[in-house]
């Protein structure tokens, strides 16, 4: 019914072919399914999605999931080798943003052989440089950048930053002004803004420069969720000289899961049925995030404290301080034995009634979607971030790397639907009595209780904005016309 309606908003009986294109990584490709889901079953649109994979497990997973619901056509480009471009330990948005330029000849012939040619073209944050392609076609070209209002201001700002700030960023007396926005604090900036010499701040950079050259920006936010900030990048006076390209918000565009439990997991599922509503705290730090042994160590002491019940998405630690270390190869590595040595001793004895240790990879979505779970400590990935409120719960904000500490603020100090840490966890250990306070703060206080009433409200403007005129609805709507 619901396709029917917004078929008939778009007035137009002309066959649209819309190609999709989506970089590396579970938290670009899933929002990139997402909306193609979205487009092929509330429009009439014929959908192909580009994906150039990563060699992770879970992404695999994912594909082939997405792919059994034959809903869009799915083309896997081989990732081209970038060994002799970039060092072994170079950032990932540097590996990406190279891994992206280098698909461009696979990507633009794999378009031309398309048996129906394409109407429309949209690719993903990192997929910029292969957007002129659409003209080749003379067809409209679009960024989707699966993020919020606040990231994508900053990236639209950082060409004039970059003019005015002369050392690094982070040594700037003040917050950043950011026209129409909150100052972005400096303990906030997105990892590539750290270091102005490294190569992913110029990949960054080149971002900001080229995103405000589509025809229009696709974001994973609703106008309800945002609404200064989306006002403020719509004033033409603050942002006319900037950025013309008119901003599409269609989200929250989550995973809706569509595979059946295994039964490997479903045991943990019958556990989670036999708890209290809402009484689990959700551990994961996403796709990428990995914590160091002592941290782990103060995690699992923190959460014996709190005596709270848990579920914990365990990952091999790292010695040194690499918080994304997992980005590429998540889901490869499951094995419970090796991952139970770097708990504390007594840890899993304390645990059998109490919790659950899940081993590098956990279908997240219907662990948040169960009435057990009453919060997430997540790493504020922007999928993590969107999957807890459309579920409603609450979050314990451990922001680890990327864009991450500036959705840890807005969950924080904007939407108040989150506690987090003294200090950054990113740059510093948090201790056990601090873990202690926050699960408390959050599962077993009043103020835990009035996050779940905010996050819950959150929730339900979420879904208000895919109704038959909601605002999402009607952005993706417009954009198809
Ligand atoms: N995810 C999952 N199970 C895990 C860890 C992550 O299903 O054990 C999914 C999660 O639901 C989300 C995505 O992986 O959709 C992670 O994206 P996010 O933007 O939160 O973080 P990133 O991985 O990009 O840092």
């Amino acid at each position: 019914m619901l396709a029917l309606v917004f078929v008939s908003d778009m007035e137009s009986e002309m066959e649209t072919h819309v190609v999709l294109l989506s970089s590396p990584g579970l938290g670009h490709l899933t929002p990139v399914l997402e909306l193609a889901k979205r487009l092929a079953t509330l429009s009439n649109s014929k959908v192909t999605i580009f994906v150039v994979p990563s060699l992770s497990a879970a992404e695999s997973l994912v594909i082939q999931s997405f792919m059994s619901l034959n809903l869009c056509r799915i083309i896997l480009l081989p990732p081209p080798d970038i060994s002799h471009l970039v060092h072994a330990d170079a950032a990932v948005v540097t590996r990406i943003a190279v891994i992206m330029r280098e698909i461009k000849p696979a990507f633009s012939s794999a378009v031309s052989a398309l048996s129906v040619p394409p109407t429309l073209f949209i690719v993903d944050l990192f997929g910029y440089e292969s957007m002129d392609f659409a003209d080749q076609f003379k067809i409209p070209k679009f960024v989707y950048i699966p993020s919020h209002a606040g990231f994508l201001a900053l990236t639209l700002y950082l060409p004039v930053l970059d003019e005015v700030v002369k050392g690094e960023y982070v040594d700037e007396k003040d917050a950043l002004f950011i026209p129409g926005c909150r100052p972005l604090q400096l303990e906030d900036v997105v990892d590539p803004m750290l270091c102005r010499s490294d190569q992913q701040y110029l990949e960054y950079l080149n971002m900001g420069i080229k995103i405000p050259m589509a025809d229009g920006i696709l974001l994973n936010t609703w106008e309800e969720l945002e609404p200064a900030t989306l006002a403020a990048l719509r004033n033409d006076k603050l942002w006319g000289g900037i950025s013309k390209a008119p901003i599409y918000p269609v989200g929250p565009t989550v995973t809706t899961p569509n595979r059946p439990i295994d039964s490997n997991k479903s045991e943990m599922f019958l556990w989670l049925d036999k708890q209290p509503s809402e009484s689990v705290l959700y551990i994961s730090f996403g796709s990428g995030g990995i914590l160091t042994k002592e941290q782990m160590r103060e995690l699992a002491l923190g959460l014996q404290l709190s005596q709270q019940r848990f579920i914990w998405v365990v990952r091999t630690p790292v010695v040194a301080k690499s918080c994304d270390g997992s980005f590429f190869t998540v889901g490869n590595d499951c094995n419970d034995e090796r991952l139970a040595s770097y708990l504390p001793e007594g840890f899993l004895d304390w645990s059998n009634n109490m919790g659950l240790i899940i081993s590098d990879w956990a279908p997240q979505v219907e662990i948040l979607r169960h009435q057990s779970v009453g919060g997430f400590l997540s790493h504020c990935g922007w999928n993590s971030t969107l999957e807890s409120i459309t579920h409603g719960v609450p979050l314990i904000a451990w922001p680890l790397y990327a864009e991450q500490r500036m959705n840890a603020t807005l969950l924080v100090e904007e939407l108040k639907i989150a506690v987090r840490s003294k200090t950054l966890p990113s740059k510093e250990i948090v201790g056990r009595e601090e873990i202690k306070l926050m699960v408390k703060r959050l599962m077993v206080d009043e103020e835990g209780h009035t996050m779940r009433a905010r996050v819950k409200q959150l929730k339900l403007s979420g879904e208000k904005a895919w109704n038959h005129n909601g605002s999402s609805f009607k952005a993706l709507a417009q954009l198809m016309r």
